[in-house]
């Protein structure tokens, strides 16, 4: 009997950590779109950005960086806890690194640290996009 105990409080532990991540994300995606919301509408905005060469990795964690300074531990880059990033290599081709997790053999990409870097990659190639680093002080 404390064998089945166990293993159903294993399963109700799991489940409930499934539960808040997805409540999580849906309550990000929510609040993104509601705070969209309040901006200006621009009807005009029609653009189009067509990337030829993209690269985006997806791990698991900070050892599969890159940049030394993201993967280092001593680096300022990794104390700030960054989980992500984006450059242009000199022949042009776009690179995203970005966190991501596995579930029954499903990868699980962490969609605002894709579209964060995505927002990086975007701003390489079109000077108009907004730096994703700017959204504060743009009130936006
Ligand atoms: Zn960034």
């Amino acid at each position: 009997m404390k064998k089945y105990m166990s293993i159903l409080f294993i399963t109700i532990l799991l489940a409930g950590c499934g539960s808040i991540a997805t409540q999580y994300r849906k309550d990000g995606r929510h609040l993104t779109n509601k705070g969209f919301n309040y901006l200006d509408k621009e009807p005009r905005l029609n653009k189009t950005i067509i990337l030829k060469n993209l690269e985006i990795h997806i791990v698991g964690d900070r050892k599969h960086f890159d940049i030394e300074k993201y993967k280092n531990p001593k680096a300022e880059g990794y104390k700030k806890g960054v989980i992500g990033y984006a450059y242009r290599r000199k022949d042009g081709t776009n690179v995203i690194y970005i966190r991501g997790t596995m579930k029954n053999d499903k990868i699980i990409l962490d969609l605002s640290n894709l579209g964060h870097e995505m927002g990086h990659i975007l701003r390489f190639h079109e000077r108009h996009v907004l730096d994703p680093h700017s959204y504060d002080d743009w009130g936006v």
